[in-house]
């Protein structure tokens, strides 16, 4: 039965060669399926032809392949694209890939939903059900590349955890899948082509400190005064700028890695120059440099994009104190694929 199956991708290299072994096979045999498993990325164990036909039948019996079904995916006309990913208990979460003249990126999902409230994202709307496993991150980055392939001819070259949850909520998984994308038994990535987004947990930026992870860390920012941003961010009454402040020093005292700023500006809210200064000041913390994302609509107005006005004097007031600072413009908006705006319409209804 089904249920009683163990997920075969649970288990590390060694312990495959340890049950290999103690069905009386060979160490060897672990590495095989391992390959299967990870590199070719093989949905089924039919689909293992160097293994007997015996063999495929045992681990038919014991293990089951919990992969990602792409169950719905939308192009846009800007070669964007978004998945709706189905996973093996039901829930489904998005990914999505963004073409740009330098490069394409995948931009994952790490949680089933979101246990943070920022008022302003579509994610945060729904429920925290699950944290995704490695495998399940590890599938969605296989399944954008072979779409990047096979419509824009081009292989994947970024990732961003920028997609549906809190990676740092689900720190372990999340480390693990990227271990396996860029071991050369996974898919082989750089680490410093990724980077982990995270609306900031003071205690998990010093883990990654800790763990000397080699990938890049983003901080979605959004308000460099702890009001405005508990007011967008509620979380933020917990882990204050202050908190946040002292766990990005340590981030740059152990890594010497520069951190990048995700911002955005809203009429009425963080348009005033006060808003301004105190996001300059921020940033004379440690190297870093500040992405401007354009604001995606989610609902009917409570939040509008300040004025392009109100951006220029953000990025003159950043430049003047050689702060690197990238404007960004929004992509997919017409499959609903931009930043902040993965939800899955069917969980929402
Ligand atoms: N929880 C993580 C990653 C997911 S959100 C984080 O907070 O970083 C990915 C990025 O999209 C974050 O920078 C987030 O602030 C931004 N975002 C959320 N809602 C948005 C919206 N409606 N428009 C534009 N960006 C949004």
């Amino acid at each position: 039965m089904k249920k009683d199956k163990k997920d075969i991708r649970a288990l590390s290299k060694e312990q495959l060669r340890d049950f290999f072994v103690t069905i009386g096979d060979k160490a060897f045999r672990g590495n095989q399926v391992y390959e299967w498993l990870w590199s070719k990325s093989a949905h089924n164990f039919e689909d293992m032809t160097n293994i007997s036909k015996e063999t495929r039948a045992l681990l038919e019996e014991n293990f089951v392949i919990n992969h990602i079904k792409v169950d719905n995916m939308q192009r846009s006309n800007d070669g964007t694209i978004k998945n709706a990913v189905k996973l093996h208990d039901g829930f489904t979460v998005e990914s999505v890939l963004i073409p740009t003249f330098s490069r394409t990126t995948a931009c994952v999902s790490s949680q089933v939903g979101c246990s943070l409230d920022c008022k302003f994202c579509a994610t945060a709307k729904l429920k925290r059900m699950r944290n995704l496993n490695p495998d399940e991150i590890y599938d969605q980055v296989v399944a954008i590349d072979r779409e990047s392939r096979l419509y824009n001819n081009m292989p994947l070259s970024n990732i961003v955890f920028m997609g549906m949850g809190e990676p740092l909520m689900n720190y372990k998984n999340v480390l693990k899948s990227i271990e396996k994308i860029t071991s050369p038994e996974g898919l082989g990535m750089s680490p410093k082509r990724i980077t982990v987004s995270t609306s900031g947990v003071p205690k998990m930026i010093k883990k990654l400190a800790d763990d000397e992870v080699k990938f890049n860390l983003a901080v979605s920012l959004h308000s460099a005064i702890d009001e405005v941003r508990t007011s967008i961010m509620p979380f933020n009454a917990t882990f204050s700028l202050e908190d946040l402040k002292e766990s990005l020093v340590y981030w740059y005292e152990k890594t010497k890695k520069r951190v990048t700023y995700e911002y955005l500006i809203w009429k009425d809210i963080n348009d005033r120059q006060e808003d301004i200064d105190a996001l300059v000041d921020f940033c004379k913390l440690i190297p870093c440099k500040v992405n401007i994302i354009e604001y995606n609509p989610i609902d009917d107005g409570e939040f509008q994009q300040a004025s392009s006005e109100i951006t220029d004097r953000y990025k003159d007031a950043l430049e003047n104190n050689q702060i690197t600072v990238t404007v960004r413009r929004s992509r997919g908006k017409d499959i609903d694929a931009a930043c902040g705006q993965l939800a899955n319409k069917s969980a929402q209804d």
